[in-house]
């Protein structure tokens, strides 16, 4: 679908909401063929259409790597991952990606930032103006349009990175610790905030995290890996309210979820640091 179909449906956009499929996908880091080190080790999983879906495991359990292989990063070594764009070989327009450091250009302006983006992505120059701001809006950045990333606290340098993402409007939104950086108040505005964005844009995310709270409070449903060699040990639905504020925290059935997967991730810590699972 070409970036003028994108523009005449903004709302749906470009790129829908798609699943991922992910089967039978190990890999490994260093030599080929046995003696490197085995990250991850037969995943199979399947990410619905605009669900939102946290990767929660102990440091080093392979989240990364996961989250890279389906945004086409690394190579798929073994197994295969789709989408409804077909078989991850490469990056692609229909997946992006936000990382922990903002990433965003330090010489340029948050609108600049976005800007470049969609040019980048290939929008034709008359939408690139309307869409940034569309998009920096939506991110609460009106106003801080012509500020440099170093002007801006951590919170909203990220929603900047944030916006820069979703203005291309990729159907799938990929996230490695977006928010482990930022102070634990900032979190949990920035938690609302994604959290909100998803409910209006509909794409399916991809969250990695090590904070089970961060996990439920955001996800429809978290995957619990093992310590390396990464593997799915559980897929746990959260049956929380779709619309989830501050008070949820106090919600029953969201300590109980959080405290049963503590004590889950908890096993996986453990074994880590035992070097047995
Ligand atoms: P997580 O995101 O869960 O912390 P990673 O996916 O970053 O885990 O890493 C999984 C394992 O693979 C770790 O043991 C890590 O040291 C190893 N690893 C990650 N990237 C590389 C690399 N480029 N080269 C070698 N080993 C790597």
């Amino acid at each position: 679908m070409s970036r003028t179909d994108a523009s005449a449906a903004p709302r749906q956009g470009a790129h829908l909401a798609s699943g991922i499929s992910i089967s039978d996908v190990s890999h490994s880091y260093g030599a080929q063929g046995g003696s490197g080190v085995l990250a991850l080790d037969g995943i199979n999983l399947e990410i619905g259409d605009g669900e939102f879906h946290c990767l929660l495991g102990p440091s080093g359990c392979g989240k990364s790597t996961l989250l890279y292989l389906v945004g086409g990063f690394i190579p798929v070594q073994s197994g295969t991952i789709s989408t409804a764009a077909g078989l991850v070989t490469a990056p692609g327009p229909d997946r992006s990606i936000v990382f922990q450091n903002f990433a965003l250009f330090p010489w340029k302006t948050v609108k600049d930032n976005v800007l470049y983006g969609l040019k980048k992505a290939g929008y034709p120059s008359a939408e690139r103006e309307p869409r940034a701001q569309r998009y920096i809006d939506m991110v609460h950045l009106t106003g801080f349009e012509n500020a440099y990333p170093s002007q801006l606290s951590g919170g909203m340098q990220q929603r900047a990175a944030i916006a820069r993402t979703l203005a291309v409007d990729p159907g799938i939104l990929l996230m490695d610790e977006p928010f482990g950086a930022l102070d634990a108040q900032t979190r949990r505005v920035m938690q609302e905030e994604l959290r909100a964005i998803w409910r209006e844009s509909r794409k399916t995310v991809v969250f990695v995290t090590h904070d089970v709270q961060e996990a439920v409070f955001l996800a429809d449903r978290i995957s619990i890996m093992s310590a390396r060699p990464g593997r799915i040990q559980h897929v746990i639905d959260v049956n929380l309210p779709k619309d989830r504020g501050e008070e949820i925290l106090e919600n029953r059935d969201f300590i109980g979820l959080s405290e049963h997967i503590w004590r889950l991730v908890r096993e996986q810590a453990v074994a880590a640091t035992r070097g047995v699972h």
